[in-house]
């Protein structure tokens, strides 16, 4: 993941560079450091008020925690722990509290089919995502339908069919009828086939439409998916903040999925979704390929960031 949390990288070891050698987290010194988190933060297009919070959080955690003492050496003597690594220790912290607790598991359908609704805009990945998810069900043992919700462009039809194909996935697709019947009469043969999860892969548009999000509130009432994700392309900047809470005000999203992390984007919206929306970040794209789906783990995800 080196090239995307960089910049954020970057602010973090200039900030410790700034601490080595100083006797003790006053603040002074903490702010100094903060100022270079805070513009690597900025740089990497992490939402400003999310910026804020974050370093706040930071500098109360730095000047109200008591140093601690750890053993070391041969006789265990009790040595301060260094300024500079007590700040990295408490920045991982923050940075796991900003992003997480996330569940990463699928939530199931008290009984029957569980649902899996994909949403958002053209080209953020929604119908990759898919087959990257039909795949690791199938994987697990699970059985799948894929949905071709997407009736604006044949491309879509066409593109989720190859994908249910090369996986051996059946695809239900009714070219010209109407999405919300779509996916109802999918659910139904899916009910009978006795699948235990559909996919429906969703209409996206090139910014947030009132028209597509009646459409999506129509499929939403219509299934009762039991997860939501709204995918999001990790490229789109500052916009993926905007783009979370449009669709959040519309629909019960259940978590958020970010895609072509393995890209130069700046990642910074992997550090304000949750913050901004509530709702957690669940996967990660990191790549075209269909096994490119890493679950979000805010633990390792800190620790690459703090290196
Ligand atoms: P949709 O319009 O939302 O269904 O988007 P697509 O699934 O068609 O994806 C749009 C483009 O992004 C395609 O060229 C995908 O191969 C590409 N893509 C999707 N996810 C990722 C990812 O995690 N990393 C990279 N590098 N490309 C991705």
């Amino acid at each position: 993941h080196g090239l995307v949390f960089e910049t954020i990288s970057k602010g973090f070891r200039a900030a410790r560079e700034r601490l080595t050698g100083k006797g003790e987290l006053s603040e002074d010194v903490v702010d100094a450091a903060l100022k270079d988190v805070r513009l690597s933060l900025l740089e990497a297009d992490v939402e400003f008020r999310t910026v804020k919070k974050f370093l706040r959080d930071v500098k109360q955690r730095a000047l109200g925690e008591e140093v601690q003492l750890v053993a070391k050496g041969k006789d265990k003597k009790k040595v301060r722990v260094r300024p500079e690594d007590h700040f990295v220790q408490i920045c991982h912290e923050a940075l796991v509290d900003l992003m997480g607790p996330v569940d990463t598991s699928l939530a199931r359908a008290n009984k029957g089919i569980t649902g899996i609704m994909m949403v958002g805009l053209q080209g953020s990945g929604k119908t990759t995502t898919t087959g990257k998810l039909a795949r690791k069900l199938q994987r697990e043992g699970h059985s799948v339908m894929l949905v071709a919700a997407d009736v604006y462009r044949p491309a879509a039809i066409h593109q989720l069919q190859v994908l249910g194909e090369r996986l051996g996935v059946p695809v239900f697709a009714a070219p010209g009828a109407n999405p919300v019947d779509i996916c109802r009469d999918a659910t139904e043969e899916a009910s009978i086939k006795g699948v235990d999860f559909v996919i429906y892969d969703t209409a996206g548009r090139l910014t947030v439409d009132d028209a597509l999000m009646a459409e999506l509130e129509n499929i939403q009432s219509s299934v009762h998916p039991a997860n939501i994700f709204l995918v999001i392309d990790a490229m789109i900047g500052q916009d993926a903040v905007q783009t979370a809470k449009a669709f959040d005000e519309r629909l019960d999203l259940t978590g958020v999925i970010l895609t072509k992390l393995d890209g130069d984007a700046r990642g910074g919206a992997a550090l304000s979704i949750k913050a901004t929306t509530g709702k957690p970040i669940k996967f990660l794209g990191m790549g075209e390929g269909l096994d490119k789906l890493d679950e979000f783990r805010p633990e390792g995800l800190a620790g690459r960031i703090l290196g």
